[in-house]
């Protein structure tokens, strides 16, 4: 039987790693790991429970609810997606929101967070067979992965690419907000001081500026073939 790797992608905001991750993970047999959706989880949590207020979150009481927080995922039958669950309601949707996509990098800044999320996404890929896509797969969750990608775009092309999947979901929203969540969002995500968002030595660098779905994914699947035949 062929060996098992283990995949990290990561890279900047709205590049397709989320696409192309998934559907190298469904080529190859692999579970498919969307760390985004956990930081993205608490976030939603943060909210509801007003732990985010005039944009000031407090930290404290966040690190002090830690313990109700249960991430999990299900299966959709409907598109064979493994959907975020927090404390066993799927909350696919409502994580996919500008809202969330606006105080989920001042979640993910904080430390206590990052390894409680961490933690769980190691024995998640224990057993190998995982493609994980996020910030700090290749860097801090799996520095021994096989298979490092860093994916990037240009921030207009990545904005509009996310302006129009949040208009086709029917959501309200302006382009100029989405492009300054995606700016305003690598530059948080780069520049903390736990875990920042760089390119691992050792990962390829895949620019997806002019590349559509398909072309992405065949790179990916061409990395993969390349190092499951070494
Ligand atoms: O991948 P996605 O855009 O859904 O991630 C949302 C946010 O979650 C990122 O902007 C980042 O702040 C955080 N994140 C992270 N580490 C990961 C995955 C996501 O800090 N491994």
């Amino acid at each position: 039987m062929q060996r098992k790797i283990t995949i990290a992608i990561d890279g900047h905001s709205s590049t397709g790693k989320s696409t192309a991750a998934k559907q190298l993970a469904q080529e190859l047999g692999y579970l498919y790991v969307d760390t985004g959706a956990m930081y993205r989880a608490v976030s939603f949590f943060a909210l509801r429970e007003s732990l985010i207020n005039n944009g000031i979150l407090d930290t404290t009481k966040l690190e002090d609810r830690l313990k109700d927080i249960t991430i999990t995922f299900e299966r959709n039958p409907e598109n064979g997606n493994n959907e975020v669950c927090l404390n066993g309601k799927n909350i696919e949707k409502e994580i996919r929101t500008l809202k969330v996509s606006n105080v989920v990098s001042k979640i993910a800044e904080v430390s206590t967070v990052r390894s409680k999320l961490v933690e769980q996404q190691q024995k998640m890929g224990a057993e190998k067979g995982v493609v994980m896509d996020g910030r700090d797969i290749g860097t801090v969750v799996f520095p021994n992965a096989e298979l490092k990608v860093f994916m990037t775009a240009a921030a207009d092309e990545r904005a509009k690419r996310r302006y129009d999947e949040l208009k086709k979901r029917g959501d309200k929203v302006e382009y100029d907000d989405v492009l300054k969540n995606v700016i305003e969002r690598d530059h948080i995500d780069s520049n903390r001081e736990d875990s920042p968002l760089v390119q691992a030595e050792d990962a390829l660098l895949l620019d997806t500026s002019h590349m559509d779905r398909d072309e992405q994914f065949d790179t990916l699947l061409h990395w993969a073939k390349e190092e499951l035949s070494k």
